[in-house]
């Protein structure tokens, strides 16, 4: 198994964005959380067995590194190393 197979196995989207502090609801969409739309109809939704995202507000998709890159402002190494001490890696 590689690092980034063994991650995601261990970190989805939805344990993202609880470490920035933000709960996403069990089922449906939320507001989105990289470009701020959706609080009167929620835009974010989490699929994918929790692996991806999609906003249909600013069309962002991607998986939990990507949300972490988007949420964090970091590139794609600061992210995986982040979360690999997230995930106990
Ligand atoms: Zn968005």
């Amino acid at each position: 198994m590689t690092d980034l197979s063994a991650l995601k196995a261990r970190i989805s989207c939805r344990d993202v964005l609880t470490h920035k502090g933000i709960h996403h609801p069990a089922k449906g969409n939320a507001p989105c959380p990289i470009c701020g739309h959706g609080t009167s109809t929620p835009c974010f939704g989490i699929y994918g067995n929790g692996q991806r995202y999609k906003c249909f507000s600013c069309n962002s998709v991607g998986d939990p590194i990507s949300l972490y890159q988007a949420l964090f402002k970091c590139d794609f190494k600061q992210a995986l190393a982040a979360l690999k001490v997230r995930a106990g890696l």
